[in-house]
């Protein structure tokens, strides 16, 4: 079978890697517009380099244990920091909340301890293992391809891009941009399959820690003032990298197709939102990251609501177009790289042309009710932070880690793809 991947994002990377695990040939469009040679080579593999934008993700264990199917683990463990705990402050760094999330994980079924503890990564750094990764099995990459039209038939899948071109293939990973209400989209997923732009943007700033004598003690931490609905947030990512992300509510939306891009006048935004911060009373150290950041890139914050099906006739969404969520509780990405767990398990069970609808129905089955909750999770969570009186709000919080970091209130179970694949496949035996 053959592949067509838009979009050749984190998810759809990844999904190019599982499809070539289990033999299927698939082939990478995206909209970015690169100067690399896979346009003059006409399409040969080489390893396109998306360049340095946005800042750091977090990945806990179901996510792992997708990159250890994937043979990847080893080089995204090596280039990451292990992230043990979570920290959550006031604005001004005081009433620290702690919230231990290795043991959480262990009492929510992880068994392996290499997975307990999840993992902060700089985002361009996992995109560039997962691109080298496509180069090195031979999945070809092309850019300046935005998806416009999509056509299907009882025995494929025929696309067009802005530029003119085409492309066949057996089924179609859709990485749809679920930002803009594009026809097609509305076409095969219906009209309320648009995300809506939540009016926040995260102001994503990367910087040299030890270069600038800057010392960061927590991997992971968030300095909010709920009343005043500001937030802050910091990831360390190595001994010498960190990142800083400012949310605000009145910026404007960066042009479509360069959220994650860098700002250009560097100098112009790192001064606004470090005096922004210094405003907000955040600590010290946290304005320094700001203002000594050598790269600013803006992220837009959509919430896709929730959709009944991921797939239709032979189009399947993946990542951020089958859920897109505020990324509050840092389950977007993991959540996505479930899904490649899964499309990769139902690949290894039915392999047989004939059954890729039976593939994308269970797809459906299983993936949908995971991207709700992960969803409702993330929507709960930004509810958490930006409503409510700040008192109040952080006592809550406060006792809400206590009953995860004590195992009185799991947080979730452990999700392994294999796992629940097997389960799905017996039930419809048992039919
Ligand atoms: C500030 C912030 C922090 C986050 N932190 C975390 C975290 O800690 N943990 C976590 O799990 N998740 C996190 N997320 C979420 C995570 O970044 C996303 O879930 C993940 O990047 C989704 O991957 P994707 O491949 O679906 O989409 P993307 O990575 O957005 O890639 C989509 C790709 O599709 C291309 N494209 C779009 N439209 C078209 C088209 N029409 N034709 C061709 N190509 C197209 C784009 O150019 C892009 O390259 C965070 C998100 C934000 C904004």
């Amino acid at each position: 079978m053959r592949a067509i991947i838009a979009g050749s994002g984190l998810v759809g990377a990844t999904t190019a890697i599982a499809l070539h695990q289990v033999g299927i040939q698939s082939v990478l469009y995206d909209q970015v517009d690169l100067v690399q040679a896979a346009l003059s080579s006409g399409g040969a593999p080489v390893a396109v380099d998306f360049g340095d934008s946005g800042g750091s993700v977090m990945l806990a264990s179901s996510a792992l244990r997708v990159l250890r199917t994937l043979g990847l683990l080893d080089e995204v463990l090596a280039s990451s920091l292990p992230s043990t705990y979570t920290n959550w402050f006031k604005i001004n760094g005081s009433a620290p909340i702690v919230m231990d999330t290795a043991k959480i994980n262990k009492d929510c079924g992880e068994t392996d301890p290499a997975l307990q503890t999840p993992i902060q990564i700089l985002r361009s750094k996992l995109h560039n293992i997962l691109m080298q990764a496509c180069h090195k099995a031979g999945i070809r990459t092309f850019t300046g391809k935005k998806l416009v039209s999509v056509n299907q038939t009882s025995t494929g899948v025929f696309v067009q891009f802005a530029d003119g071109t085409s492309a066949e293939g057996d089924f179609l990973v859709g990485r749809m941009v679920f930002t803009q209400q594009l026809p097609t989209r509305r076409q095969i997923f219906g009209e309320s399959s648009k995300a809506e732009f939540t009016g926040v943007i995260g102001h994503i700033g990367v910087v040299k820690t030890r270069l600038n004598n800057i010392t960061l003690k927590e991997t992971c931490a968030f300095y909010l003032e709920r009343e005043k609905k500001q937030l802050v947030c910091t990831f360390k990512v190595s001994d010498e990298l960190a990142a800083v992300q400012v949310m605000t509510f009145n910026d404007p939306l960066p042009v479509e197709g360069d959220e994650y891009r860098p700002y250009s006048d560097l100098p112009k935004e790192s001064t606004r939102l470090a005096d922004l911060l210094a405003d907000w009373g955040v600590p010290k150290h946290v304005e320094a990251m700001m203002r000594k950041s050598f790269r600013i890139s803006p992220a837009a914050i959509y919430d896709l609501p929730d959709l009944s099906a991921y797939h239709k006739g032979r189009v399947v969404l993946v990542g951020d177009s089958a859920h897109g969520m505020v990324p509050n509780a840092g389950l977007g990405l993991l959540t996505g790289l479930e899904d490649v767990g899964v499309l990769l398990e139902l690949f290894r069970n039915f392999r047989n042309p004939q059954d890729l609808s039976k593939v994308l129905d269970l797809y459906s089955q299983l993936r949908v009710p995971r991207g709700q909750d992960a969803a409702g999770k993330s929507r709960d969570m930004a509810k958490q932070y930006y409503t409510g009186s700040s008192t109040i709000g952080h006592f809550l919080l406060r006792v809400g880690i206590f009953l995860f970091n004590h195992n009185l209130v799991k947080y979730g179970k452990v999700y392994d793809c294999p796992t629940d694949v097997a389960a799905a496949i017996n039930g419809v035996q048992a039919k």
